[in-house]
């Protein structure tokens, strides 16, 4: 199950709290001042998967084309992509 992370908008309490999916609209409360007012920010951990997907597609474009390594053409897909 994935991890979320929670910022409580009351006390600046950061946690984390895995949760599934179905549960995900449903009211947290923060564990540290038991306020219902949280909220959600951007996983680190999935933020970092989807930067080394996007590098990955980017290699994958660049090692494609035949001369793109050295190539500086603003019309050239490899390149421009970058
Ligand atoms: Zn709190």
């Amino acid at each position: 199950m994935p991890i979320y992370e929670y910022i409580c908008k009351h006390c600046n309490h950061q946690f984390e709290m895995i949760r599934s999916t179905r549960d995900l609209d449903s009211d947290i409360e923060c564990p540290q001042c038991s306020v219902k007012g949280v909220e959600k920010l951007m996983s680190i951990c999935k933020a970092k998967v989807e930067m080394s997907f996007s590098d990955f597609n980017n290699m994958g474009a660049g090692t494609s084309g035949s001369s793109c390594s050295g190539c500086t053409a603003s019309s050239c897909t490899g390149c421009s992509s970058k």
